[in-house]
C-alpha cells in the first residue's frame, strides 16, 4: 500500500526488529535512511536488499519533496539508525508534510532508548519529560537545566560518555540533590543501569568516563527516597522512647 510507515529499529539487538516491521522493511518500494551502511546491515540480517535514500539533518529540506511526491504511488519507509524514528532523530517535518499532502501514514512501534531507560530505572513513570541531548557548551546546559528545575516529573535524557560527567554535575547544580539513574547500552552485551544521586554518579563518571551509548533518567523534585519498613520501624521505636 502506498503511503509512509514509521519503523522502529532495533537499540542493539537485532533480534528486537518486530515481525511486522521486517515485513514492511522487505516489502517497501523504498526506505528512507539515515545512514545507508547502518540500514544495510539491517536488511542483510533481515536478508532482503530495498531500495534507500538518505534522509537526515543535512539534506532533508532538499529530500523532502521527492519522498512526499513518490508516497502517492509508493510505500516509503522510515527509519533511523537504531530506535524509533522522529525521536532526536529526523522525520517530524516528513510527517508533517505527508500529512498535509494527504499521504497515509502508519508507525510501527518499537524499541526506544528513552522509554526502555525508564524501565530500567525505578524512577516514578507517571510523568515525565523527554529532554533529547542537552547543549553541549556549559551556559546554554545550565540554562537548559535552570529551565526544567522546577518541573515536577522524571526527567530523560540522551547524552555521550565523554560528557556525562560534566553533565551530570551541571544537573547536581542545577536541580540540586536528586536520584538519578545512568542506562547504558540497553539490549546489549553490557547493559547496566547505575543509580544513585546526581552527586554520586557525577564523581562516578567523571572519575571513570563510560564508553557506549546512555540515557539518563532523574527523578522529580522532592522526590526522596522512600523510607524502607526498617527505617520507619526505627523512627517509631525512637518516637515512642519520648512519648510521656
Ligand atoms: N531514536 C533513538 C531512540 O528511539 O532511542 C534515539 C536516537 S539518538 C540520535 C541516539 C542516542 O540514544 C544515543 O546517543 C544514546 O543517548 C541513546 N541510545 C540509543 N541506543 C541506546 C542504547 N542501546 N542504550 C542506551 N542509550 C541508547
Amino acid at each position: 500500500e502506498p503511503g509512509l510507515y514509521i519503523v522502529a529499529t532495533p537499540i542493539g539487538n537485532l533480534s528486537d526488529l518486530s515481525p511486522r516491521a521486517g515485513q514492511v522493511l522487505a516489502a517497501a518500494d523504498l526506505i528512507a535512511v539515515e545512514d545507508s551502511r547502518v540500514t544495510a546491515k539491517l536488511l542483510h540480517h533481515l536478508g532482503v536488499k530495498r531500495p534507500m535514500l538518505p534522509y537526515h539533518d543535512h539534506n532533508a529540506d532538499r529530500m523532502r519533496p521527492e519522498l512526499i511526491a513518490r508516497m502517492a504511488t509508493q510505500a516509503v519507509a522510515l527509519v533511523s539508525d537504531a530506535g524509533t524514528p522522529l525521536i532526536s532523530d529526523p522525520g517530524f517535518k516528513l510527517v508533517r508534510d505527508a500529512r498535509a499532502a494527504g499521504v497515509p501514514v502508519t508507525t510501527l512501534p518499537g524499541p526506544c532508548a528513552a522509554v526502555a531507560a525508564l524501565t530500567l530505572a525505578g524512577l516514578p513513570t507517571d510523568r515525565f519529560l523527554f529532554l533529547g541531548f542537552l547543549p553541549a557548551k556549559a551556559a546554554a546546559r545550565a540554562q537548559a537545566i535552570a529551565e526544567v528545575a522546577a518541573v515536577r516529573a522524571t526527567l530523560v535524557l540522551y547524552e555521550s560518555g565523554p560528557r556525562l560527567g560534566d553533565c551530570l554535575a551541571a544537573l547536581a547544580a542545577g536541580l540540586g540533590e536528586r536520584e538519578a539513574a545512568v542506562a547504558r547500552e540497553i539490549s546489549k552485551r553490557f547493559e547496566e543501569c547505575v543509580t544513585g544521586t546526581l552527586d554520586e554518579l557525577a564523581a562516578r563518571y567523571t572519575e571513570a568516563p563510560p564508553k557506549g551509548e546512555i540515557v539518563v533518567i532523574v527523578a522529580p523534585p522532592g522526590d526522596a527516597p522512600a523510607p524502607d519498613a526498617d527505617a520507619i520501624d526505627a523512627a517509631l521505636a525512637e518516637a515512642l522512647t519520648r512519648l510521656p
